[in-house]
């Protein structure tokens, strides 16, 4: 199953997946695209993600926050406003990150696939790194891989095909093959701290080509040493929802009840 936002890194991974598949009879490909909600911007992805489906024959299911959640993302970012949430850093990628990627796995589980493959670029993967340790989580550079490992039957296994490539050599991929794609960006994309690490990285990037692949193989070569001192995570099921967690209560729900939605 390929996660398709509609933007140009997705549509493109969904293209080649395609001309991928076609040489491996056994192998089934599907789509899955999350509606968050956000006003002006995801309705009209959504669009491009259909279309694109349509065009290459492909299954695709849309799932939304509003259905799994009972609400979109933008009333989501209403209410934190209103409660002060917004102030205690988390944005409105923070709550959306959490829910998609909830959202993604029930898909994919529910569709009954193997893998879950997500367009996360070279660009995307260098920036993950960077939050990691801004957040002060640089452990969890560890499980950030190409292939994520499976560790609960309740996961669908996630890959990044495209992990290693550019986003401006997928963009110009999508314009030579002239795949329709969203874009427009998110309107809460520049409240996020990843937006001020793209701006700084691609300001290095101009400066010193090659920066970001240096940093993600830098990663890996010291991702040995980081998983050797990491705790192995013990996943328990939350006491809410039921799906796999480290803690009691998974962070989607946390999250929902401090909006008061659990
Ligand atoms: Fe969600 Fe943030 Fe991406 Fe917008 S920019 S789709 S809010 S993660």
């Amino acid at each position: 199953m390929v996660a398709v936002s509609g933007g140009k890194d997705s549509v493109a991974l969904l293209h080649i997946l395609v001309k991928i598949e076609k040489v491996f009879p056994k192998a089934c490909l599907c789509a899955v695209t999350v509606d968050e909600g956000v006003r002006g911007y995801r309705d009209e992805a959504l669009n491009f993600a259909i279309g694109n489906c349509r065009k290459l024959g492909i299954n695709h299911v849309v799932t939304s926050f509003k259905e799994l959640y009972s609400y979109s993302l933008d009333e989501i970012v209403k209410m934190t406003l209103e409660k002060g949430e917004s102030g205690k850093g988390l944005t409105p990628c923070a709550y959306c990150g959490v829910l998609r990627r909830r959202a993604l796995n029930l898909a994919a589980r529910k569709a009954g696939v193997d893998k879950l493959a997500t367009a996360h670029n070279l660009d995307d993967e260098a920036q993950t790194m960077l939050l990691n340790i801004l957040h002060g989580d640089a452990l969890r550079i560890a499980r950030v891989k190409p292939v994520l490992a499976e560790v609960h039957p309740k996961f669908v296994q996630r890959v990044k095909p495209l992990c290693e490539v550019p986003e401006k050599e997928i963009a110009l991929y999508a314009y030579l093959k002239r795949i329709e794609f969203q874009s427009v960006p998110c309107p809460y994309a520049p409240t996020a701290l990843r937006s001020d690490i793209r701006v700084m990285l691609n300001r290095m990037e101009e400066k010193h080509a090659g920066i970001k692949f240096t940093l993600i193989k830098s990663v890996e070569r010291i991702r040995p040493g980081l998983e050797a001192v990491a705790e192995e995570v013990k996943l328990q099921d939350c006491r809410e929802c039921g799906e796999p967690t480290v803690g009691e209560i998974c962070k989607p729900c946390q999250m929902l009840r401090k909006l008061d939605i659990r």
